[in-house]
């Protein structure tokens, strides 16, 4: 859908895209400045296969200071330093799955994590949350999901493209079932921890036990909270040593190391000020309530106010579409075995669907639930100006009423 919104721009239509996955500003000043030193001072040469010292060292610490949620701290020794989580997540993906492994995958989900464990040739067990948990997996869902081929549980919270975050009481819930298979592993993703606009605890000590740490593997980066999606720098994080080992034998091969300009970069994203990360969380919270206050007025639209991440995603189920908007030539819309068709092009989901109409008629791209698993939704990013949000807003109720 970016894609087709910049054609559309070329052609000079003005298309407003709620589709892409990156804050809109620019990388701080101080973060660049690092980046343009690390050339001066040559960090040209390769570097350690984990990363940079100083950088793990500053993940470390950074995580045992905001986000402790081990008994024991993490050390250098327990990061590796990837081109973005993208690479740390399939690192730990292809390091512990085994063709026919099963891993349970909460849907809706980012896209990715189902493609990588395909691509390690596991088998992907989707557990498909509702609306009514705010689209979390449950204590019963997990237990059911649970089987002895089970060898990973992938979560996200902040998560993408839901924006739900986990309670500490409800992850509690899920570790301590968790515990009873000492043979599964926990991915998880906190790629938008920084983006939480409702205060959650810090995870307590208790919640993860000593046998359950060697399971945890947990992902992060400089991407999303620093405005960094282009310096392509993430890591993850694992007290259980022979993984780590293997991780590291699987990057040397493929990768040597992340670049090594942007490893200092993003050592000065952790250690510099961290204002700038205030303030973008502070724009975030600003354009979310415009964006759910705007949503709410569309008919049909049925959303949980997202608790972090710059994503809404609303279910779209009940939209009524107006004949009037097919009053295109050769177009038809018919709801036929859930075939939806306009321009004479068919689509298999209601939000493939709406996306495409709102492209077409409200020059507004949204991605479409069915790339996250939920296609009766569609993911509006609001990570653009609160201009564009209420004009974008504008437009899609428009093409949804008239
Ligand atoms: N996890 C999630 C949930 C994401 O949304 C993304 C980026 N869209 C990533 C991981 C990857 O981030 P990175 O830029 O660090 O590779």
């Amino acid at each position: 859908m970016s894609a087709r919104a910049k054609a559309m721009r070329a052609q000079g239509i003005d298309v407003i895209s709620m589709s892409l996955g990156e804050p809109d500003m620019d990388t701080p000043e101080h973060i660049r400045k690092a980046a343009k030193d690390a050339i001066d001072n040559h960090w040209s040469h390769y570097g350690p296969v984990p990363g940079i010292p100083s950088l793990r060292e500053a993940i470390a610490a950074w995580h045992n200071s905001q986000f402790p949620i081990l008994n024991s701290q993490f050390s250098i020794d327990d990061v590796i330093v990837s081109v973005g989580a993208k690479m740390a997540i399939y690192n730990a993906i292809q390091t512990l799955i085994n063709p026919g492994d099963e891993v349970i995958i909460p849907m809706p989900s980012w896209v990715s994590y189902t493609e990588m464990v395909k691509l390690a040739e596991g088998k992907v067990v989707s557990v498909h949350t509702t609306f009514e948990d705010n689209y979390c997996i449950t204590p019963e869902q997990l237990r059911a999901a649970l089987t002895p081929r089970t060898r990973m549980i992938i979560l996200c919270s902040p998560n993408n493209p839901t924006g739900s975050v986990y309670s500490n009481s409800q992850l509690e819930q899920l570790f301590r079932i968790l515990q009873d298979w000492p043979d599964v592993f926990i991915l998880f993703d906190q790629i938008y921890n920084q983006l939480i606009y409702t205060p959650n605890d810090p995870i307590n000590d208790q919640m993860v036990n000593n046998q359950m740490v060697s399971r945890l593997i947990i992902v992060n980066g400089v991407s999303k909270s620093y405005a960094m999606t282009g310096y392509r720098v993430g890591w993850l994080i694992s007290k259980n040593k022979e993984f780590i080992a293997a991780c590291t034998r699987l990057q040397s091969q493929q990768l040597t190391c992340a670049t090594m300009v942007a490893q200092k970069a993003a050592e000065a994203a952790l250690t510099g000020p961290q204002d700038c990360v205030d303030e973008m969380r502070r724009i975030f919270a600003q354009r979310r309530e415009l964006i759910c206050r705007l949503a709410a007025e569309i008919p049909g639209f049925r959303f949980r106010e997202p608790q972090g991440a710059f994503y809404l995603f609303p279910d779209i189920s009940n939209v009524q579409i107006p004949n009037s908007q097919f009053s295109i030539p050769n177009s038809q819309f018919t709801k036929d075995n859930s075939q939806f068709s306009i321009l004479n092009s068919q689509f298999s989901s209601k939000g493939d669907f709406l996306a495409e109409l709102l492209l077409e008629k409200a020059h507004v791209a949204v991605v479409s639930g069915s790339a996250f698993g939920e296609p009766n939704c569609i993911r509006l990013s609001y990570a653009i100006s609160t201009g564009e949000i209420t004009e974008a807003l504008s437009r899609i109720k428009e093409v949804i009423i008239h």
